[in-house]
């Protein structure tokens, strides 16, 4: 999978328009609204930069939020100006459309090396609907089009496959990056190949869990996700937290549980070597865990699940909400023993200290893991900036939706026209 990648020859002196994923969390500080979190604006920067530096025109363009008209002056892009202006240090044109005369004016006046954002593209139905003529206003702007906005690039819109059907199309780098780390994973995993799966909820991972489970050497399941397969197995899991499937699954008699039955089905033949142990099945799902009655509760008990003593968790209806110290200590030492190790999802409610112990272990080993790693997710993200170790990984992925899609197997319709033929 190799991508049309970016040079000094390609872009000198040339208008570049540069799809990025702006769509970052806003705040209101005073009568101002100011970008709250500037990590998917920083990611870009090594693009914006290299462009600059070879004195081209960059024109960005992006959008945010969930717009309902044509312009919502709470999601104009103008705030995030001026916070790139900040982060890069120079001065930022915030052009108040992104197509029409008035648009290609301002572009035409723009200076090689200056950067310009371009105004929300969802303020037009056409970037949702990949309308020919928006499409072409857009692309009309500029010589060259760059895509660096992965976590957009599972969306069929305008900005995103519309553009390179009329211009020549590159990919940025961080773009370039996450696709190479994430074919590498799928393709070339170090071995043994550990994939970490969590979280609350299964259906947005279901596609890439399955895919994954046949290309790792071992999946450790924790958070709610476990529940299912502990439900699978034939375990009790009280009250605790299961995925309701999709209305399409149910009708044709299927839910999350069926889906996990199939998995360890699949894998029952599979087992993991790991030095101490006797063979593990490929599929590992907690013996115990630590349970309460809500996830707000300051107490919790251990549950051992293996042992058949849980029947306490069902009198007293109880949730399982971390995975329990055996669990821990099993996946530490499988953890430690990995080649690469794929990580999505928190073993457990992260949010309550009475619960973060599983996810904080996991995270300190993983951290410390010889193996390549790498994070998605924004919870996952989020727990290990919380425990301080967000630099602490080959690779932190903030892509989501678009890429759990590309580990599900799929082709994404952003990566194909940037693909060398
Ligand atoms: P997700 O977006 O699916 O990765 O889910 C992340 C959320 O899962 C976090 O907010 C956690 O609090 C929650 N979570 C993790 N483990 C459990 C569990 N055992 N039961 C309920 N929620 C959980």
């Amino acid at each position: 999978m190799e991508l049309r990648q970016l040079t000094p020859q390609l872009v000198t002196n040339k208008k570049v328009l540069v799809r990025v994923d702006f769509n970052v969390p806003l705040k209101q500080v005073g009568n101002n609204t100011v970008v709250a979190d500037n990590n998917r604006i920083r990611q870009t920067l090594e693009t914006i930069q290299f462009l600059q530096q070879h004195k081209a025109i960059v024109l960005l363009i992006s959008h945010l939020g969930r717009p309902q008209g044509d312009s919502e002056e709470n999601l104009s892009l103008e705030c995030v100006a001026t916070e790139l202006a900040n982060l890069l240090q120079t001065k930022v044109v915030f052009i108040h459309d992104c197509i029409g005369t008035e648009t290609k004016k301002q572009v035409s006046l723009l200076q090689p090396g200056q950067v310009t954002v371009l105004e929300n593209l969802r303020f037009y139905e056409g970037e949702k609907k990949n309308d020919r003529e928006f499409t072409k206003d857009l692309a009309s702007l500029a010589d060259l089009y760059v895509n660096e906005a992965f976590s957009t690039a599972h969306r069929a819109h305008a900005s995103i496959v519309g553009i390179p059907k009329y211009l020549p199309s590159y990919a940025g780098f961080a773009f370039a990056k996450e696709v190479t780390t994430f074919h590498q994973l799928m393709t070339k995993p170090k071995r043994p190949f550990v994939m970490i799966i969590g979280g609350a909820k299964i259906s947005d991972k279901v596609s890439a869990i399955e895919n994954l489970t046949t290309i790792a050497d071992a999946v450790l399941v924790g958070g709610g996700v476990a529940n299912n397969f502990l439900k699978a197995d034939g375990f009790d899991i009280a009250k605790s937290y299961l995925q309701d499937a999709p209305a399409d699954l149910k009708k044709q008699g299927i839910d999350y549980v069926d889906v996990a039955e199939e998995l360890l089905e699949e894998t029952k033949q599979d087992r993991l070597m790991i030095d101490g142990y006797i063979p593990l099945p490929k599929i590992v799902y907690p013996t115990d865990v630590l349970a309460a009655k809500n996830p707000e509760s300051n107490t919790s008990q251990q549950v051992e699940l293996i042992n058949n003593n849980h029947e306490v968790a069902m009198q007293q209806n109880l949730m399982y909400l971390d995975i329990g110290p055996k669990t821990t200590h099993l996946f530490k030492e499988v953890i430690l023993q990995a080649g690469t190790i794929f990580w999505n999802g928190p073993m457990g409610v992260f949010e309550n200290k009475t619960f973060e112990t599983g996810t904080k272990e996991v995270a300190m080993a993983v951290a410390k893991a010889s193996a390549t790693t790498i994070l998605g997710g924004g919870d996952t993200i989020a727990a290990v900036r919380a425990f301080g170790l967000e630099d602490r990984f080959d690779y932190v992925s903030a892509a989501g939706g678009a890429a759990l899609e590309f580990l599900s197997g799929k082709t994404l319709p952003g990566i194909e026209p940037l693909l060398k033929s």
